[in-house]
């Protein structure tokens, strides 16, 4: 939870629907009793309830130390707590975003360690690629659209340029989705971004955000949230310019749409070499376990794919008799997964 954003929402309170005004009470009265600001030991406020992107942080809306609650942050409070500790349970997807946090040169998440152990290590190629890549989405605009009203309707009042910033962001994104057709789908980017009615939409996208742009640049050091809300509006701004440069080699360009969203992204076609000089340059000894990382015997494929040149590998027997005690059943003529009668 994110003390920040917590507080700017019960500023715009009158703007939200009344259930949510209840859950942000119930978070601000601290009776729900968390010292970590944990949401999984928030009860009284259910797991699906819309206040909870609301008053969360990400890499992408956190304003770290420029931030007024940060002392209190409880972030802050579990990466203390994490460099304290003797072991670290946590899963792929944080490893990966500590690794891209220490990339940009905006700190780190997690203490560095002198065994590093990943269970389900198979998983970890495709992970590291989706973080190595780089991915625009209708949920990250529609936040931003989000984000700038608030900080409107919040902090800087006079600068009413900024509601029309918001409006022309989330119309443009909805537009995009609209060109992208009823069938929610992945396919090549490169194809999609050649359809005129789509590339068409994309320049009014880039055009909202351009424009958001500069008129957020006139009110620049007002608000701590706003110059964050300006350095994400830029890296979105970027990262659409680079989306587009399709014929750049050495990545796979796809977008992917479901609902009312869509997905613009490039992923590494390898990420050898990235990986190979994360486990170089810190010290400490790379465990990497897994049931599915042997293929004929051998795990040269799994390390080729990470950069792993010196591995000393094993593979240990299954203690499960396959051959008397395996069973594939292919039945026919099952009705689909939503009918009725599937069950
Ligand atoms: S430092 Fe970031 S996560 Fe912590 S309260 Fe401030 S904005 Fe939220």
């Amino acid at each position: 939870m994110c003390l920040e954003r917590l507080e700017q929402q019960s500023l715009a309170g009158e703007q939200l629907a009344a259930e949510m005004i209840a859950d942000i009470v119930r978070l601000r009265s601290g009776a729900i009793g968390t010292e970590y600001g944990d949401i999984s030991n928030c009860h009284q406020v259910a797991d699906d309830s819309a206040v909870w992107p609301l008053v969360t942080s990400t890499n992408d809306n956190c304003i770290g130390s420029h931030c007024p609650h940060y002392q209190r942050c409880f972030v802050l409070k579990a990466r203390k707590k994490a460099l304290e500790a003797d072991v670290v349970v946590i899963n792929h997807h944080l490893f990966m975003a500590d690794k891209v946090v220490k990339d940009t040169g905006f700190g780190e998440l997690l203490p560095s360690a002198e065994v590093v152990i990943f269970d389900e290590a198979h998983q970890i190629p495709d992970i590291a690629s989706q973080y190595f890549g780089q991915q625009l989405s209708s949920r990250q605009l529609f936040e931003l659209a989000r984000d700038i009203t608030l900080v409107y309707r919040t902090e800087i009042r006079d600068q009413i340029q900024l509601q029309k910033c918001a409006y022309s962001i989330s119309q443009a994104t909805l537009d995009f989705r609209l060109a992208l057709g009823e069938n929610g789908f992945r396919g090549n980017l490169q194809q999609l971004l050649n359809q005129q009615s789509v590339s068409s939409v994309l320049q009014r996208l880039e055009d909202a955000l351009e424009f958001s742009y500069e008129v957020m640049k006139l009110s620049l050091w007002r608000s701590t949230a706003l110059d964050a809300i300006f350095d994400r509006t830029t890296t979105y701004r970027n990262r659409s310019n680079r989306l587009k440069e399709t014929t750049i080699p050495g990545f796979s360009y796809w977008f992917e749409s479901f609902g009312r969203h869509f997905l613009l992204a490039l992923t590494p076609l390898t990420v050898a070499d990235k990986f190979h000089d994360i486990i170089t340059t810190e010290k400490g000894s790379w465990i990497f376990t897994s049931a599915t990382l042997a293929i004929s015997d051998k795990l040269s494929y799994f390390s080729q794919r990470l950069g792993l040149e010196k591995a000393n590998n094993l593979i240990l027997p299954s203690p499960f008799d396959y051959q008397r005690q395996t069973l594939l059943c292919v039945p026919r003529y099952l009705p689909d997964i939503n009918q009725a009668d599937f069950a």
